[in-house]
């Protein structure tokens, strides 16, 4: 995996406005806000997608989560968030080291969803089922 600027920013040779950091955890005010609080929580192990992360930066990414949405929901007074996790191009992500947004909503700032809902079909949710229990070897 390339180097990110994330690499930079967990080196110090960027600055940051740091929130919170632990052995396995940094997280950061995000430089360019979707709303006031927007923050950005990064493992320090380097890898650019969710999938490729290991159990304990995924663990220590379970733990600290909860705890800085309580943090940016006090200092900021929201109520209402958005977790947001980007994995490749077509999924909007731009800086290719795992990274979980937390964005405040507020009426007017934060994240815009156009959520398109379709149907899922008995037949497909079978067929999905399937291939899902092969790939996680839970298939009998
Ligand atoms: P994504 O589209 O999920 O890859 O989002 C990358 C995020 O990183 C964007 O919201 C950027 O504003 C943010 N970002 C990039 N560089 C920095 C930096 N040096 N400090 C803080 N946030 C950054």
């Amino acid at each position: 995996m390339h180097e990110t600027i994330f690499d930079e920013v967990l080196a110090g040779t960027i600055p940051c406005y740091r929130i919170y950091e632990d052995e396995w955890v940094l997280a950061f005010l995000d430089i360019n806000p979707l709303s006031p609080g927007h923050t950005l929580v990064i493992p320090k192990e380097r890898a650019a997608y969710l999938h490729e992360l290991s159990e304990e930066s995924s663990a220590a990414i379970g733990r600290t989560l909860p705890m800085l949405c309580r943090a940016v929901m006090e200092a900021t007074g929201i109520e209402d968030y958005n977790v947001l996790q980007n994995n490749g191009h077509a999924a909007h992500q731009a800086v290719f080291h795992v990274h979980f947004h937390i964005i405040p909503r507020l009426e007017d700032r934060g994240l815009d969803l156009e959520w398109s809902p379709g149907e899922l079909s008995p037949e497909d949710a079978e067929d999905l089922l399937a291939a899902l229990h092969r790939s996680l070897g839970t298939d009998d």
